[in-house]
């Protein structure tokens, strides 16, 4: 069984709680795409993480744990998780966790790049994570860095910093007028935080085949959700890689394996961190109220995250995009508080009602969200592990929004613990 779980939304949907959850069928989780700008919180039995490169299945000892070639790893910042873990009591070995010899290492300058970027823009940034994503994506498809197999060849490692650092500060000191890069910094930095992982390097494109040829079965974890995909989201406000699920193979190594579902993250209301249109935003008091009920703070960064009401046509698209066999609804509990729950069932865009996604940023940016108010249901459902113990306003929320966005509902999330869900019929 080859499963992906994905996001349908702006990210944050719960995808990692879901992944602990939903591990416990699998023998391997992969991680596809995306670094540690990924904040995927989990809390069980073991107690709470957040985890931002390694796939959500790493507290399940019995799990193998895979980052692909679609990653971009930034070796300071795993060093740091994994000690974190190792620290929680959670061991970390070459048999439960295994790096790509494809993916891409995010270097020190692309975290610095991200920063001048975001500082010369000013009030016009993106509201990037500073992380250096989108930068040593940028690099990758310039064909100009490093990947993790570059660690097994200490021989020609340095030439080949040299060589990019005679073009990258082309840009850091000849655009930007920071220092340059020496060549020594970043070969210290490798040694330091590169060295250690050097037993996990693998080829992963064997490792996922023998897998699946020996039945085992495998779960791609998503980072961010359908909205913010590269070339299907809010373009330029996405993310740098693919977090649709048909990416999934390729970016976990195996391209000819086929999915045999793809498991949609949806939340029961909106939220999203950084710039870009969101048209179903709360403000004032109202975004205030949601924010505290849902806890939403950004997992990787601290940043208070933007809140709204469901935004029914962004999450159809989003569940097209995914192709999902059927949907996770997470944070059901967390709308106990409204009388009455506002869903945007459509957009007002220059007078006209809209009830798809537009493709282009500058319709959407004059959308305006039309919006239908279900009745709440006024108490508090995170006990609640049947069907049958939903109130009935919170059962006709489930079944409104299941027909909205045209896909089936199997589990629904009613408190951020492991065991706080119900799985439907
Ligand atoms: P991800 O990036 O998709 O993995 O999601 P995050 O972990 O960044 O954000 C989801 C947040 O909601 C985390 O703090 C979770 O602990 C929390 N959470 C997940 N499911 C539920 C739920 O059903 N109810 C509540 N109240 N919190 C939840
Ligand atoms: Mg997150």
């Amino acid at each position: 069984m080859l499963t992906s779980i994905v996001g349908i939304n702006w990210g944050d949907e719960g995808k990692g709680r879901m992944v602990d959850l939903l591990s416990a069928d699998y023998d391997v989780v992969v991680r596809y795409q995306g670094g540690n700008n990924a904040g995927h919180t989990v809390i069980n039995d073991r107690g709470k993480f957040v985890m931002n490169l390694l796939p959500s299945g790493i507290l399940r000892p019995e799990t193998a744990n895979v980052l692909g070639p679609g990653i971009v790893i930034d070796l300071e910042h795993l060093r740091g998780e994994v000690r974190r873990l190792e620290e929680a009591g959670i061991g970390i070995t070459p048999a439960h966790l295994v790096l790509s010899d494809r993916a891409t290492i995010c270097l020190p300058y692309h975290k610095l790049l991200d920063c001048l970027e975001e500082d010369r823009l000013g009030d016009r940034r993106f509201g990037s994570t500073r992380r250096g994503i989108s930068p040593v994506y940028a690099d990758k498809y310039m064909k100009k860095t490093l990947r993790m197999g570059d660690l097994l060849h200490g021989e020609s490692l340095r030439q080949k910093v040299e060589d990019l650092l005679e073009w990258k500060n082309l840009t850091i000191s000849g655009g930007y007028g920071h220092a340059p890069i020496r060549a020594d910094e970043i070969m210290a930095w490798l040694e330091q935080f590169g060295k250690p992982f050097v037993p996990f390097i693998r080829d992963t494109t064997s490792y996922l085949a023998e897998a699946a040829a020996s039945g085992k079965n495998i779960l791609f974890e998503a980072q961010l959700g359908a909205l913010r995909d590269i070339d299907f989201g809010i373009y330029p406000y996405t993310s740098a890689s693919t977090t649709l699920s048909a990416y999934a193979p390729i970016g976990a190594g195996i391209p000819f394996a086929r999915l045999d579902r793809s498991i949609g993250i949806m939340k029961a209301y909106s939220s999203c961190v950084g710039e870009g249109p969101f048209p179903c935003e709360f403000f004032g008091t109202d975004a205030a109220a949601l924010r505290d009920a849902g806890g939403e703070y950004g997992a990787a960064t601290g940043r208070p995250r933007r809140v709204g009401g469901f935004d029914v046509p962004a999450s159809r698209y989003g569940v097209k995009m995914q192709g999902c066999d059927f949907l996770a609804l997470t944070k059901l509990d967390v709308l106990s508080y409204m009388e009455q729950i506002p869903v945007c069932v459509a957009y007002e865009i220059d007078g006209r009602r809209v009830e798809t996604f537009p493709a282009s940023i500058d319709e959407l940016c004059r959308a305006r969200p039309v919006y239908e108010s279900l009745p709440g249901f006024c108490c508090d459902i995170g006990g609640c592990r049947r069907w049958e113990d939903l109130p009935h306003e919170a059962r006709e929320y489930i079944r409104r929004l299941e027909e909205a966005v045209n896909c089936p509902i199997r589990y629904v999330s009613v408190g951020a613990e492991r065991d706080a869900y119900l799985r439907l019929a």
